[in-house]
Formats: structure tokens, sequence, C-alpha cells
């Protein structure tokens, strides 16, 4: 198995249904420490992708041929469009940059390691932009460890489906690990040590996002 079109739009569709899931549980987790949006934020965001891959003809559809890059990128841009708040230039930006980092059509796509290199060029735009480290209740406290777990395990010669299954496990217990955090970056960080006690919300999605990519190459 390697990241064909079809696996890239069975994960963002995985995404999608996630969200719609769990939109009311992110809201919930951002009203405690934020400003009761990010549910709504994100369900706005991919019901466009959705509308967007179900409509070859609109300006927002990512080019038939052009492989699973320009799908994550087209997705990206979606994102950074129909979300306001913090989490739609963050998330828009790392698809933005998984999608360039994946080959281009014509080149053999790419294996767990490359998906691996795209998973970090995804975190290193949120960083970029963002600029949080790990250990600021954060989405990069979810990504961190999920790209480390994915990372042991395809050294240990993991394929897909058990390395997208590992960084799910990582960003799960990234993002349960920042209930004891101070947040130190976004809304969160207004509340100063009142933020502890609370998972960050954003973690919360990403780590729906790596469930959703083990989903996909399961
Ligand atoms: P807003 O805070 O603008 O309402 P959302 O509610 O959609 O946006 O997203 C909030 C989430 O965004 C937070 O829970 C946090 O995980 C994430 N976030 C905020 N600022 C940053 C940042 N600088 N770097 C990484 N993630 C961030
Ligand atoms: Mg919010
Ligand atoms: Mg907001």
């Amino acid at each position: 198995m390697d990241v064909d079109t079809r696996l890239a739009e069975d994960w963002v569709r995985a995404i999608a249904a996630a969200v719609e899931r769990e939109h009311e549980r992110l809201t919930e987790l951002d009203s405690a420490i934020g400003d009761g949006d990010h549910g709504s934020n994100l369900r706005r965001g991919f019901a466009a992708v959705l509308v967007a891959l179900d409509s070859p003809d609109s300006p927002d559809a990512p080019a038939p041929d052009g492989g699973p890059g320009a799908l994550l990128t087209r997705t990206g841009s979606t994102l950074i469009s129909k979300v306001g708040g913090a989490s739609g230039p963050l998330y828009g930006k790392a698809f933005r940059a998984i999608g360039a980092a994946l080959p281009p059509p014509g080149q053999p796509s790419a294996d767990a390691a490359g998906l691996g290199e795209a998973l970090a060029a995804g975190l290193r735009a949120v960083r970029d932009l963002g600029r949080a480290a790990p250990g600021d209740k954060t989405i990069v406290d979810a990504w961190t460890p999920a790209l480390d777990a994915y990372r042991e395990a395809v050294a240990a010669g993991a394929g897909l489906p058990e390395a997208t299954a590992a960084a799910a496990g990582g960003a799960e217990r990234g993002a349960l690990d920042t209930v004891p955090l101070e947040a130190r970056k976004g809304r969160a960080s207004y509340l100063g040590p009142r933020s502890v006690g609370h998972q960050d919300p954003g973690a919360t999605s990403t780590a729906l996002l790596f469930r959703a990519l083990a989903e996909a190459t399961a």
C-alpha cells in the first residue's frame, strides 16, 4: 500500500465524518478554555472540503489528475478560506504542506517513510505559523507524539496501517497529556493558570485527524 489519491480522499472524508460526529465535544472543550467555536469552525471547514470533492466543476475542487498531493493542498486552501479562528490557518497550512511534500503525478507515490516526511512537513507548517512549542497546550502537543510514534513504527519496519495506527495512539495520548498543561498560545493562554485541568480542543481535533488517517489505511 502507498499514498495514492484514493487514500488521501478516504483520509479527508474520514476526518469530515469524525468532525461531524465529535463537533459538540470539540466545542464543549473550547467553551471551557476558549470561545466555544472549535467544533463549528472545523465542521464548516470540512463540510466545504466535502462539497469541493463532490462538485468537480467548483473552483475549490482538486485537479482530477493532480494526485494525492493536489487533493490535500486543495483541502488546506479550502480550510484557510472557510475556517475563521486560529485553527483554520493552522490546519490549512498543515494540509498544504503535506500535499506539497507528496510526490507529483508521474512519480512513484509515497510509501510509509514518505508519508512520515509529509506529516513532518505538516507539523513544521503548524509550528512556523503558530510559533507554539511542545508543552504550550496546542495542536503541536498531539502532532509531535503522533509523528514520533509514526517514525518509531516505520523504523521498526511497519507499513502504513501499523505506522498510522501508532501515530493515532500517540496523538490521543498527547491530547490527554494537555490536561495538566497551562496554555501559552492562542485564546486559552488568556486564562493563564485557569487553563490547567482542561483538555486542549485543538490537540483533541488533531487526535481525530490521526485516527482518521489510521482508518483510511486500515
Ligand atoms: P480560536 O481560538 O481562534 O477560536 P479554534 O477554537 O478553532 O480557534 O481553535 C483553537 C485551538 O487552536 C486551540 O485549542 C489550540 O490547540 C490551537 N491553537 C491556537 N493557537 C495556536 C498556536 N499558536 N499554535 C498551535 N495551535 C494553536
Ligand atoms: Mg475557539
Ligand atoms: Mg474563535
